[in-house]
């Protein structure tokens, strides 16, 4: 068989090849609408390499983006791995001086942004001393400073041909930083190779499903994991792209779904709960019969969310499990042949799960010895995946002790496995409540506090005890317009967890504090509230 090196600029000339005409669709700042096509995409990718070669940008280099989702970010995807050089995507919702240290980190020499993020960048920007050069992606007529640069007077007079330069398909591509809640955040870096395998599985029928004729909304930011891969699914397929750009409260985002007749939007569950919101007030605002898909991961979908999108909106919830270190996809919770004939209870049983392996990912879980447990749906332990998309390191060789001496990940995510492979998430490992030497699974919590009528959010948290070491307590947050006491919560609860697994209290909170991908922050709220019952 030939040799023939899996990289990102095949998925760049396939796109404009097979599907010249297939939309991009963004929405700008002002709100208004932004079209283009994939063969335009591929034009001005070609006069972005040019340009961004005659700035100097070689092989190896590090070009960042601090930017929302729109078609010059895909330009971006899509331009610089192909001409060697690798794309740093910066998480705009970090704190400015951690922004800093991981663009210091990772030698950032050029940065591409948006010109309404310049205000961020100006917070941090002296303090890496590696960038050279500052483009400005620019939406308005508004005056530049003058040591910038503007993305489009330097596309302008560049000749879309660009020869682009035969890769290793193990060259770096894109890198992008773990959003780790406690130490330097880590980055990781993929290959072209493991980008390539990961569309390709992540397109497969029983993962995404993506094909050419899917309108795909990436609400997952581009800097969180590569937006999923969605960008690069779209690229091999020829799917339509829509981008939110900056709007993602649920209104923006539904409107765009129904507007574009999107058929397969990714975000995480806290975008998803809102929009659920949303839908229950007003069930005939938006037509969204396009739909076939909704793809909620990066933390737990509830249950009673995936019930509600599909008995009272008639949406289907894929639920998946990813994380930055694995590209990012690992597990698809679908609904195996065997189990379609089982109640409809059952089936969301199993769509509530994370799901099984995709392929080329492999799954164990171990106890804190270190041993390998049994797939049978109890036994407890860390989450270990490896694969070709799976990192091997961390950039720099930064933890370390996240690897095997076997060649396996450890995740941080303590988990079940049944005997068919779906993996159920119990905690995070640094979440876990652990009440007189024994696990409780705020997870499970929550999920049975989500399906309180009146509950929109809940995030269950270990708060320090005099006797047990660790009690959970619930941080709820209620739907407008809707009550619950604390005793009326705990109610819902008790038929279904050990007595010992109730929370001894429950806070109500405007908003769950949420980490810079939109997840809920349960160390702000151990922080806040974790001494709370040391008097008890
Ligand atoms: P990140 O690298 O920021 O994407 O975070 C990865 C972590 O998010 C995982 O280790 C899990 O703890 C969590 N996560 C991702 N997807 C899910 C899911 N479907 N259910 C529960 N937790 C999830």
């Amino acid at each position: 068989m030939m040799n023939v090196p899996l990289t990102i600029t095949h998925l760049l000339e396939r796109s404009a090849r097979y599907a010249p005409r297939r939309e991009i669709v963004s929405r700008r700042p002002d709100r208004s609408l932004h079209r283009t096509t994939w063969r335009d995409v591929h034009e001005r990718a070609g006069r972005l390499a040019h340009a961004l070669a005659k700035l100097g940008v070689g092989p190896g280099d590090r070009v960042a983006t601090l930017a929302w989702n729109h078609a010059r970010h895909l330009e971006l995807y899509l331009a610089v791995p192909s001409m060697g050089a690798v794309l740093h995507t910066l998480n705009l919702r970090l704190h400015p001086t951690e922004i800093a240290y991981i663009a210091r980190h990772a030698g950032d020499k050029v940065v591409v942004v948006d010109e309404t993020l310049l205000p961020l960048l100006a917070k941090f920007i002296e303090h890496v001393p590696s960038i050279e050069q500052v483009i400005v992606m620019r939406d308005t007529a508004a005056p530049m400073a003058d040591k910038h640069l503007d993305y489009e007077a330097l596309l302008a007079p560049e000749s879309p041909a660009y020869p682009w330069p035969a890769l290793d398909e193990n060259d770096a591509a894109m890198i992008c930083y773990t959003s780790g809640t406690t130490g330097n955040p880590k980055g990781v870096v993929y290959s072209h190779r493991s980008c390539v395998l990961h569309t390709l599985v992540a397109c497969m029928t029983d993962t995404l499903g993506v094909s050419e004729s899917d309108t795909v909304l990436p609400v997952v930011p581009m800097f969180h994991a590569n937006a999923w891969g969605l960008p690069f699914c779209a690229a091999a397929t020829g799917a339509k792209l829509v981008f939110p750009g900056p709007h993602l409260d649920a209104a923006s985002i539904v409107d765009l779904m129904a507007s574009e007749k999107v058929t397969l939007a990714a975000g995480v569950p806290t975008i998803w709960l809102g929009i659920l919101a949303l839908l229950d007030q007003d069930p005939a605002r938006f037509d969204l019969s396009s739909v076939r898909s909704m793809v909620i991961g990066g933390a737990a979908a509830p249950p009673a969310m995936i019930q509600g999108f599909r008995a009272r909106h008639k949406l289907e919830v894929t639920h998946a499990w990813g994380m930055t270190e694995t590209n990012p996809l690992g597990t698809v919770a679908r609904i195996k042949s065997h189990l379609e004939n089982v109640s409809e209870e059952d089936r969301l049983k199993v769509r509530s799960t994370q799901g099984y392996a995709a392929a080329f990912v492999e799954t164990r879980h171990v106890d804190d010895a270190g041993k390998v447990l049994p797939w049978d749906g109890v036994s407890m332990g860390e989450l270990e995946v490896r694969g070709p998309f799976v990192a091997s390191a961390y950039l720099g060789g930064e933890g370390a002790d996240r690897f095997t001496a076997d060649g396996w990940f450890k995740t941080g995510d303590v988990v079940t496995l049944d005997d068919e492979g779906y993996v159920r998430i119990t905690d995070r490992a640094k979440d876990v409540v652990k009440s007189g030497g024994e696990w409780i699974s705020s997870v499970a919590l929550e999920n049975a506090l989500m399906s309180h009528h009146a509950v929109l959010e809940a995030a269950v948290f270990a708060a320090k005890h005099p006797k047990w070491d660790e009690r959970p307590i619930a941080a709820v947050v209620l739907k407008p317009d809707h009550a619950a006491t604390r005793e009326e919560l705990i109610a819902h609860l008790a038929p279904l967890f050990p007595k010992f697994w109730l929370p001894d209290d429950v806070v109500f909170v405007a908003q769950v504090p949420r980490t810079s991908t939109g997840k809920f922050l349960k160390s702000k709220l151990r922080e806040e509230y974790g001494d709370r019952l040391l008097g008890a």
